[in-house]
C-alpha cells in the first residue's frame, strides 16, 4: 500500500486551515517528505506517521515557502533522538544553499548530529533519483521563476506526478506522461512562473492522466470555482486538496 498524505496546500501566503503546501508519500520501505517550507513534525505525527520514518526528502526550489523550516525540522530530528541517515534531494544550486542554511545555524556543531547525503540533481529532465523495490522516482526542471523540479515517482500500486511550482510547462507535461494521479499547482498567477486551474487541467488532458489533484492554491479561494475551471480542460476525476487528505493506491 502507498499512501499520499496531503500536510499543507496553499500557495506562498497560508491561513489558518491551509499550511504551505508540503506532503509526504509514504511507501513500505519509507517515506518521502516533499518539500519543508512548513515544519512537518506536528502534523506527521497528527497523521499517525513516525517522523523518523522519513527517509528522503525532496527540496523542490528555494522559495521560503517549499525550504525555510528545513533547518528547524532537521534539528526536531535530532533532538528526539534520530540515528538513521536522511537522503535529501534537489537541484545543484538547490542543495548548495540548503547547506548554507544550515551552516548559518553551525550544524556541524550540533553533537552526534545523524548522517546526511545530499544529492546535487542537473538541470535536465527525467533525472533519476530513487530506484528501489518499492519506488522508484525522478525529476524534472518545470518552469518557475527560479530552477525548480517537478517529480514524477512509480510504485507497485500506481504512479503520480507533482508538478510543484510552474507556468504550464512541456517538461511537466513529458514527465506526468500517463500517470495515474497529477498534482499540480493552482495559484493562478499566469505569467509569473505559475498556473491557472484550467492550465493545470490542460497539462492533465495534454499528460493522458488519469486524475488531477489541485494544490498550492489561494487559500482564500472558493474551491469548488477552482476545481470547475480546471474542468473546462480535463475530463478525468479532479480533487481539490486539503490539508491532512490522504489518498490511498491499494
Ligand atoms: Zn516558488
Amino acid at each position: 500500500m502507498t499512501e499520499i498524505i496531503f500536510l499543507g496546500t496553499s500557495k506562498a501566503v497560508p491561513n489558518l486551515e491551509h499550511q504551505n503546501s508540503h506532503f509526504v508519500v509514504k511507501s513500505n520501505e519509507g517515506v518521502i517528505l516533499v518539500d519543508c517550507g512548513v515544519n512537518p513534525l506536528v502534523r506527521l505525527k497528527l497523521m499517525g506517521i513516525d517522523p523518523h520514518d522519513v527517509t528522503d526528502l525532496f527540496v523542490t526550489h528555494f522559495h521560503p515557502d517549499h525550504v525555510s523550516d528545513l533547518p528547524l525540522f532537521l534539528m526536531n530530528l535530532w533532538l528526539e533522538g534520530r540515528e538513521k541517515t536522511l537522503e535529501i534531494y534537489g537541484l545543484q544550486e538547490v542543495i548548495n544553499k540548503v547547506e548554507a542554511l544550515l551552516e548559518i545555524y553551525d550544524w556541524e556543531s550540533w553533537e552526534g548530529f545523524y548522517p546526511v547525503n545530499f544529492h546535487g540533481l542537473p538541470q535536465e529532465e527525467m533525472m533519476p533519483c530513487i530506484e528501489s523495490e518499492s519506488i522508484q522516482v525522478w525529476a524534472s526542471v518545470s518552469c518557475h521563476s527560479v530552477p525548480s523540479i517537478g517529480i514524477r515517482m512509480v510504485f507497485p500500486e500506481g504512479s503520480l506526478c507533482y508538478s510543484s511550482d510552474t507556468s504550464p510547462c512541456e517538461a511537466i507535461v513529458r514527465l506526468a506522461k500517463n500517470v495515474d494521479l497529477l498534482i499540480h499547482e493552482a495559484t493562478d498567477e499566469n505569467g509569473h512562473g505559475h498556473s491557472t486551474p484550467e492550465q493545470a487541467g490542460q497539462v492533465a488532458t495534454d499528460a493522458g492522466v488519469q486524475s488531477l489533484t489541485l494544490i498550492h492554491y489561494d487559500p482564500y479561494a472558493d474551491l469548488e470555482s477552482l476545481k470547475k475551471r480546471a474542468e473546462k480542460t480535463f475530463d478525468g476525476n479532479i480533487v481539490v486538496a486539503l490539508d491532512l487528505m490522504t489518498v490511498t493506491f491499494t
